[in-house]
C-alpha cells in the first residue's frame, strides 16, 4: 500500500527527505488581501453567504425518548499531522505513531466495554501506514469510518484540481481498506477553502463535520441555496488537541478538561440536544488523558440507563434528515 500511495501522489506531495529541517508551525498564508474596512457591504455578504448555517435539523426528540444524543469522534491522523507540511522530523513520527500503536486499542477497550458507538474519521495515509487499525474499529460493529483528507492536507493551501483529487482519493482508498464507502466528512484542521463545499456537493457526502455555528445539527447552505447536506457541528472547547498539547500555550489538566466536557454535556442535556467530542488517539489515548473520557463516560452513564442516545455521527446525520424531512442532498447546479 505504501508503494501505492507514493505512486499515486502527486509531484507536489512527495515526501521530503527527513533531512529537510526542523517542523514548522501552521505556516502563515501570505496574502495581498483587502482588509474587511475596504469592502462593499456586498462583497462582504456574498463572502458571509459562500457557506452558511442554514435551518436547524434540532429533532423535537431523541429515538427511544432519550434526552440527548452524544456523538464521541476520534481523527486518527497520527503521522500524518508530521508529513502534512512535507518536513516531518523522527521525533514527530514517533510521538504521533503512539496513535496507532498504543491510543487507538486503549480508546477501542474503553469503548467496547461500556458498548459505545464512535466515529472515527481518518487521512487515507494514516490508515495505509498501519492498515490493521481497519480490523481493530471494526471488531464491534459499532463505530462509523469517516473522511478525514488524504494526508491531512490542509483545503485552504490547495488549488480546487489538487483538493479535489486528493478527496477522490481519499474516499476510493478509505473505502478500498476498510470496505465500507463512507458517508461523511471532516476536514483536516476544520477548514474549507473556497472550493470544499462544491466539492462536498460533487462527491455526494451526506454529512460534515468540521463547522461551528450551532449546538445543534443544522442544514449547509452554499450562496444562500439548501444543499440537503447536514452538518454535525463542532467546537475547539471540545477538541482535546489545543489543551492537551503540554507545550502549547493553552494546556490544561486533563482533569480539569474532563470538567469542561462534563459542563458541555450537562447543558445539552438540559437542552436536549447534542454533544459533539472530537479527541485524537495520539492525542487523549495517554495514559493520563484517557482518565478525562473515562471520567466524561462515568458522568453521563450517571443519568441512568436510556437517557442518552450514544450515536455515530452518520446516525445522528441520517436520523435528524428523516425527521427534518430533509430529503436526499441536492446536487449542485453546475453553471
Ligand atoms: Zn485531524
Amino acid at each position: 500500500m505504501r508503494q501505492l500511495l507514493l505512486v499515486l501522489a502527486p509531484a507536489s506531495l512527495t515526501f521530503a527527505p527527513l533531512s529537510a529541517g526542523l517542523a514548522q508551525a501552521q505556516p502563515v498564508p501570505q496574502t495581498t488581501a483587502k482588509p474587511g474596512w475596504q469592502w462593499t457591504f456586498d462583497s462582504a455578504m456574498t463572502v458571509v453567504n459562500a457557506v452558511r448555517a442554514g435551518r436547524s435539523l434540532q429533532p423535537k426528540s431523541w429515538p427511544n425518548n432519550a434526552r440527548v444524543a452524544v456523538l464521541l469522534s476520534f481523527d486518527v491522523d497520527n503521522e500524518t499531522i508530521a508529513l502534512r507540511y512535507g518536513e516531518p522530523t523522527v521525533g514527530a513520527l514517533s510521538q504521533t505513531q503512539y496513535g496507532a500503536r498504543v491510543g487507538l486499542g486503549r480508546i477501542i477497550k474503553l469503548l467496547d466495554a461500556h458498548k459505545i458507538p464512535a466515529t472515527f474519521f481518518i487521512p487515507s495515509v494514516s490508515l495505509a501506514i498501519t492498515p490493521s487499525m481497519a480490523d481493530v474499529i471494526k471488531k464491534s460493529g459499532r463505530h462509523e469510518f469517516g473522511v478525514h483528507g488524504w494526508i491531512h492536507e490542509l483545503n485552504m493551501t490547495l488549488p480546487d484540481s489538487a483538493e479535489r483529487a486528493l478527496l477522490k482519493k481519499a474516499v476510493a482508498e478509505l473505502t478500498q481498506m476498510t470496505g465500507v464507502k463512507p458517508t461523511g466528512y471532516r476536514a483536516p484542521s476544520w477548514n474549507f477553502s473556497p472550493n470544499t463545499m462544491a466539492i462536498l456537493r460533487d462527491m455526494g457526502f451526506r454529512y460534515e463535520s468540521s463547522l461551528m455555528a450551532d449546538d445543534r445539527p443544522y442544514e449547509l447552505l452554499q450562496n444562500e441555496q439548501p444543499t440537503g447536506i447536514v452538518e454535525i457541528p463542532v467546537e475547539w472547547i471540545l477538541d482535546d488537541a489545543p489543551l492537551f498539547d503540554p507545550r502549547g500555550q493553552s494546556y490544561m489538566n486533563p482533569r480539569d478538561v474532563a470538567r469542561v466536557w462534563m459542563d458541555e454535556f450537562d447543558k445539552a442535556y438540559e437542552e436536549g440536544t447534542i454533544l459533539v467530542l472530537t479527541m485524537h488517539p495520539h492525542i487523549s489515548g495517554h495514559r493520563s488523558r484517557i482518565v478525562a473520557l473515562e471520567q466524561l463516560i462515568a458522568h453521563i452513564e450517571a443519568k441512568g440507563p436510556g437517557r442518552v442516545w450514544w450515536a455515530t455521527h452518520g446516525d445522528v446525520a441520517e436520523y435528524v434528515r428523516k425527521e427534518a424531512k430533509l430529503g436526499e442532498p441536492k446536487p449542485r447546479l453546475i453553471p
